[in-house]
């Protein structure tokens, strides 16, 4: 008997239904029962990893604590959950392909004819069931991209298929999230294309245990029978999965419907009432605001939700820690200009300039630094956004005006921003950045080491350039600090002016860090001074 079970979400219909916030809102529930449980992305593209995609593509990348490049789904289930996810938690066609070649090259298959099944499906298996291994879960939720049906799908429908045989009916079980569209013309929720999606599943071997039914509208007891009937699954294997006005709302809606009883059930394991008081607590306090903010994003890709996502949860994390709304306003770098910047900026109560790569948009942040140090609006620089305040402060404080970053003018006279030594050979892109945690040293009665609380911290990269050490005394002899430094490397991590009300610039990326009930503290403390400064009478 396997101890570790394993719950896969497949997607029919359509994609974007939000695979990854039903496996999180799922695992929180059985977390919340006293089960230890961890949550997988297979992304059925040959990329080795999203690192090396453009964020138009593929939204933000993720990056976890051992350094691996992954989907944004990773986020949500680390906030969610609270629980850290690594390399083993996102598996790409890119890499199941990599290393069953690699052992083909090092003769690993005996002379056997390499092929799709079994030898392309084992080692998804095996991927699958390395985190079971591990002893450490009771239940892996393994949700797999895409929509079923897609030709790039197959192998991995095909895994959960042997695993449903090699396990065991009542150790793998499979949910499968459909879309009910409305037709307004006809005033009606339609089902034909979840049965069409149910069938697509079978055409594959695979029965659907149950099905989460996304839908604008209620769904009712008449659709819940007939797609029972039709689908081949009992009614209370029909979920409802209703539009909620915030992704946080899910875990309490699943639990309405009964989907981690239905999924324990089927299981064989005993169900609890789960204990979601610190969640309720968390949503009690976002959804009652006592005060708003404006905090301004300004970066390049803000057209695109997907592109900052852990930023702006973050933000909804610090913001209901504060009993703060916070209203983000996107502004795109490109645009700003000395004529423009007072009538962009002069009505928010924070600034936040994202992380980001290449020159396209860089003055426009640099002149956003400017405007919010000259007039005292909180400033948060994250990674890019810490870069550009460096060259902001060489340029107008210690005059040196045509410092620059080597990532954006490689022959700039004043390089205040320089590859790091260690990247200098480096020649492939996939997964050669600083990646993951490393350790930092706070300095003491710095505002940073207030903030959290601690003298070393540890804290998430994804960069190749950085402070250049040359230029520290004469920066700091101006009042931008370091106040966090690696002891090791001697890396700035943190850069911060005293004179101002909240002007912190990390190297590092915290918005992979906060959680629903582990709130980044930079983030917290930022929407406080935030608030402060929309109590200011300016
Ligand atoms: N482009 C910068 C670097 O590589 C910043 C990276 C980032 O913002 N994540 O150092």
């Amino acid at each position: 008997m396997p101890s570790t079970k394993y719950i896969f979400v497949t997607g029919g219909v359509s994609s974007s239904l939000g695979k990854g916030i039903i496996a999180a809102s799922l695992a929180k529930l059985l977390q919340s029962q006293g089960y230890s449980v961890t949550i997988q992305k297979l992304d059925p593209y040959i990329n080795i990893d999203p690192g090396t995609l453009n964020p138009y593509e593929h939204g933000e990348c993720y990056v976890t604590d051992d350094g691996a490049e992954t989907d944004l789904d990773l986020g949500h289930y680390e906030r969610f959950l609270n629980v850290p996810t690594s390399q083993a938690n996102n598996v790409t066609t890119g890499k199941i392909y990599k290393s069953v070649i690699e052992k083909e090259r090092k003769g690993e298959f005996l002379g056997k004819t390499v092929q799709v099944i079994p030898h392309i499906t084992d080692e998804i298996k095996e991927r699958i069931q390395t985190l079971g291994n591990t002893g450490e879960y009771d239940l892996i939720i393994t949700e797999i991209g895409g929509t079923v049906g897609d030709i790039e799908s197959l192998p991995y429908i095909e895994a959960l298929r042997q695993m449903k045989w090699d396990l065991g009916q009542s150790n793998v079980l499979a949910i499968h999230l459909t879309l009910i569209p409305y037709l307004s013309a006809a005033k009606e929720l339609k089902t034909k294309p979840t049965q069409h999606s149910v069938k697509t599943l079978m055409e594959s071997g695979v029965q659907a245990d149950i099905l989460v039914c996304r839908t604008e509208h209620e769904i009712g007891n008449a659709i819940k029978e007939k797609l029972a009937r039709f689908c081949n699954v009992d009614k209370e294997s029909v979920i409802q999965s209703i539009d909620a006005s915030t992704i946080y709302d899910v875990p309490n809606l699943m639990l309405e419907e009964g989907l981690d009883k239905v999924v324990l059930k089927k299981l064989n394991l005993k169900s609890d009432k789960p204990n979601l008081d610190v969640w309720n607590s968390f949503l009690k306090r976002y959804r009652n605001p006592k005060n708003k903010i404006k905090i301004g994003l300004i970066g390049k890709y803000v057209e695109l939700q997907d592109s900052y996502k852990s930023i702006l949860e973050s933000f909804i994390h610090a913001g209901a820690t504060n009993e703060v709304e916070v209203e983000i306003i996107s502004i795109h770098s490109e645009y700003i200009n000395k004529e423009n910047v007072h009538s962009k900026l002069a009505s928010l109560n924070g600034v936040l300039v994202a992380p980001g790569f290449g020159e396209r948009g860089i003055e426009g942040k640099i002149q956003a630094i400017e405007y919010v140090r000259v007039n005292k609006i909180p400033f948060f620089g994250i990674c890019l956004g810490m870069q550009m305040a460096v060259i902001e402060f060489a340029r107008n404080i210690l005059n040196l005006k045509d410092a620059n970053s080597t990532e954006m003018v490689e022959e700039t006279s004043s390089p205040v921003i320089d590859l790091m030594q260690s990247q200098k050979n480096i020649v492939n892109k996939g997964g050669t950045m600083r990646l993951g945690s490393w350790e930092c040293d706070l300095k003491k009665e710095s505002n940073a080491r207030e903030i959290y609380n601690s003298n070393t911290i540890h804290e998430r990269h994804r960069h190749r350039y950085e402070f250049n050490s040359d230029y520290l005394d004469k920066i700091e002899s101006k009042g931008l600090i370091a106040s966090g430094i690696n002891s090791k490397t001697g890396l700035v991590e943190i850069i911060e002016l005293n004179n101002h009300p909240w002007f912190i610039g990390v190297q590092f990326h915290p918005e992979y860090k906060s959680t629903v009930y582990n709130p980044h503290p930079l983030f917290v403390s930022f929407v406080k001074a935030g608030l402060e400064h929309s109590k200011l009478d300016l």
